[in-house]
């Protein structure tokens, strides 16, 4: 069956619809290209068809590319990839531009058929690029759909022509947040940002776009880019006005980049040099530079963790083989700062919650997060009152266990205190039917030892959210040692229902996320007792590409958390407790009231309106700056290694039992800097032996904690990398 078919009506227009058979979006692949040109050029050569219409048969236009296919272009290339992914593309630009030129004369540029696009909905990546290539851009009123090239976000940029067309429509200033952010805009929003032509009533789209198909004028069908006089908005590089922009972007990339995303820098050269050049020799320029990022190591590991297994674990690669799981009634315990956020997104997935508190009025503030995350919306235009209204109601606030009878799963995020917690699980599952399934948001406590509050073990889970639970896409599914396969099951079709992304790991300190992030934050300290620079500490981090220095980011959790945690480590680790020269900088600072940026005041200094200013000077008087300060390398190997071995032990321990969980898991749950793919991506992109190497002369220089763990060490030896030896298997 075939991606694309074609219809003809009565007044001679083709109607070409993709709908690829079985998958509730269209997604492009190598068939669906040859398909695509098959039916234009049938149409093209058809001489009762006056004008083509290209949409879809799906509410939607087209989500993107199917990325694993370019990932076998390259891997199916043999001796020379490269050369085999710059001629895919370039059979892809060839396909795009007969649709551009449509048949026309390429000297006169008379004699072809007009091709406009309907998008009836959202329109992504390719789904914007075919479209582009087209001579108008028809898409429905349809809010809720999004149209835009997110390519950048998963480390690529536009391929097929986007780029180039995007810029040449619109000037290198126009396009450059819809190329170098990868912004998405509804239809209303990308026409008044030029990006498509005509937003129609949905009921209009075909024979609108039919319409103008038949009384389109030869000149109306005729690129500005292929007319003689053609001039780029915004000027070209060598145009005093171009030129500024360009300064302006390499400024902006570098300075979001750091120079770690290789698709950020190939994508501002390809605009730059495609500038210059005429459009074809442009759409070759872009063909190279797109080749030479899907060639990068980087860009490798981030469509591998951000999209194929990203996916896959949304997907349930990992689920146990149980029947369907869906939540239909969820009971949340504890209205605070967890529990109100879960609330808030289970009841925007259409689930029904009842939200428990200890006093009516805890259980409605509770409640309000929800009301006051939707006004916010409704201000931007985002959402509308109805739509507060139907997920308000969906929401119970109530101090009476009663109302928990007919939940399926509930979610405990009460005090993180066991006895508090013990209590709860006693009451709730009172009321529960015996099917129910009861989780816990913990972040610190085991989850086996909570079970012992339950009267049923093989049903009680870890489920923990990260904070802001709206924005955080991670959530970590904790299997404790009694827990069944109807449990874990549960969870992971909860975590699908709500659209955020489920790790499964087993239950020790931290679990996964927390373990890692932590010694980050804690080398950052170290290295201001010390001496170490803090600027250095905290561009050390963002050179190798962490969204925030460790020092930032413990201003942000709050110094008081930290000095928590400390406590509670070295209470349950005893002798062997070994961050003694961390807690030697955060006590004094927390008991100063430094307890970051809540109070004002932490390892940065904010001014009243809580704006951060810069680094705490008082930093420098209390840690003296060492005399010889480390090699810029040096530090920013600390920062990663320190978490990345902590990764490795997870695995050696089986808490992670699955290297795409440790990668997906690091980029979404702490900001593991996404350019390396997390952090056995890294690993594998140092390579073994040179990582044990690495991790023996940081161990000299600065302690135990960098010592090789056994299977990095093994696998150095027998000059193995993780993707090779664990793949997309799990873990022995
Ligand atoms: P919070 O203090 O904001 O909220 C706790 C809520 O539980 C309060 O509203 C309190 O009134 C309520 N409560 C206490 N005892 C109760 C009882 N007996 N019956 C009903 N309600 C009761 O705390 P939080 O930050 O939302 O954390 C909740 C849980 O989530 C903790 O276990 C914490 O470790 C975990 N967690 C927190 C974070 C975070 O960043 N704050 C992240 C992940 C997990």
């Amino acid at each position: 069956m075939s991606d694309f078919t074609l219809t003809k009506d009565a007044d001679g227009v083709a109607v070409i619809t993709w709908d690829v058979p079985g998958r509730s979006m269209n997604v492009m692949s190598t068939q669906g290209f040859a398909d695509l040109d098959t039916q234009v050029g049938q149409a093209l050569a058809d001489p009762e068809v006056k004008g083509i219409v290209i949409t879809s048969g799906k509410d939607s236009f087209a989500g993107g590319m199917d990325l694993n296919i370019i990932a076998r272009m390259k891997d199916e290339a043999g001796d020379d990839p490269a050369r085999g992914v710059f001629d895919g593309i370039m059979q892809i630009h060839g396909i795009l531009r007969r649709i551009e030129r449509a048949g026309m004369d390429p000297k006169t540029l008379k004699g072809g058929k007009p091709i406009a696009a309907a998008l009836p909905g959202t329109g992504l990546g390719i789904g914007l690029e075919i479209p582009l290539a087209c001579h108008r851009i028809f898409a429905a009123d349809n809010p809720k759909a999004k149209i835009g090239l997110p390519e950048i976000q998963v480390g690529i940029f536009p391929g097929a022509g986007g780029t180039t067309r995007l810029v040449r429509k619109l000037g290198a200033l126009g396009a450059s947040p819809l190329l170098l952010e990868g912004k998405l805009n509804d239809p209303q929003k990308a026409m008044a940002a030029g990006v498509i032509d005509e937003v129609v009533p949905a009921g209009e789209l075909l024979a609108r776009a039919k319409a103008w198909a038949l009384a389109a004028k030869p000149e109306d069908i005729v690129k500005p880019w292929d007319r003689k006089d053609y001039k780029m908005p915004g000027g070209t590089p060598y145009n005093p006005a171009g030129y500024m922009t360009f300064v302006g972007a390499s400024a902006m990339v570098n300075g979001k980049t750091m120079g770690v995303y290789p698709a950020a820098k190939a994508l501002l050269s390809a605009v730059y040099e495609g500038a210059l050049v005429p459009f074809d020799v442009a759409l070759k320029i872009e063909a190279r530079w797109f080749t030479s990022v899907l060639l990068n190591p980087s860009s490798t590991a981030m469509i591998r963790s951000l999209f194929i297994n990203k996916e896959a674990l949304e997907k349930g690669a990992n689920r146990p083989a149980v029947a369907d799981q869906k939540v239909k009634k969820l009971g949340v315990l504890g209205a605070g700062m967890m529990g109100a956020g879960i609330a808030l997104v289970s009841a925007n997935a259409g689930i029904e919650v009842v939200l428990i508190d200890a006093t009516q009025e805890a259980a409605e503030k509770g409640k309000t997060h929800t009301a006051a995350y939707y006004d916010k919306r409704i201000g931007r235009k985002q959402d509308t009152a109805e739509k507060k209204a139907e997920v308000l109601a969906r929401i119970n606030a109530t101090t009476d266990y009663a109302a928990l009878a007919g939940v399926d799963l509930i979610v405990e995020a009460v005090f993180e205190d066991q006895k508090v917690k013990a209590e709860v699980t006693a009451k709730a599952e009172a009321v529960a039917g015996p099917g129910c399934i009861f989780a816990t948001n913990t972040s610190t406590l085991p989850i086996s030892e909570l079970a012992l509050a339950s009267a049923r073990p093989a049903q009680f889970i870890g489920i923990h959210f990260f904070s802001p639970v709206d924005k955080m896409l991670l959530v970590e599914i904790i299997r404790g040692r009694e827990t069944g396969d109807v449990a874990v099951a549960k969870a992971l079709d909860f975590v699908r229902q709500i659209r955020k992304t489920p790790i499964v790991v087993k239950d020790a300190r931290f679990f996964y996320a927390n373990r890692c992030i932590i010694p980050y934050i804690n080398e950052g300290i170290r290295m201001v007792a010390e001496g170490v620079a803090p600027a250095l500490i905290e561009n050390a981090a963002k050179l190798v590409g962490m969204p925030l220095g460790p020092l930032q980011l413990v201003d942000e959790t709050s110094i008081d958390l930290g000095v928590k945690i400390a406590k509670a480590t070295k209470a349950a680790m005893g002798k062997a407790y070994p961050d003694k020269a961390v807690d030697a900088v955060l006590f004094p600072m927390a008991e100063a009231g430094r307890l970051g940026r809540k109070s004002n005041a932490g390892f940065y200094a904010y001014d009243d309106k809580g704006n951060r200013l810069g680094l705490w000077g008082g930093l420098e008087s209390r840690y003296a700056r060492a005399a010889e300060q480390p090699d810029l390398v040096d530090v920013e190997h600390r920062l990663l290694f320190v978490q990345v071995l902590e990764a490795v032990r997870a695995l050696e321990d089986g808490v992670l039992t699955d290297i795409r969980e440790g990668d997906v898991g690091a980029i979404l749950g702490w900001g593991f800097a996404p350019w390396s793919g997390g952090p056995f991506g890294w690993l594998d992109m140092l390579g073994a032996p040179y990582a044990a190497e690495r991790c023996d002369e940081l161990e000299k220089a600065y302690g135990l904690r960098f010592a090789c763990p056994r299977l990095l060490r093994e696998m150095a030896d027998k000059g193995q990398s993780f993707y090779g030896r664990f793949g997309a298997t799990k873990a022995a």
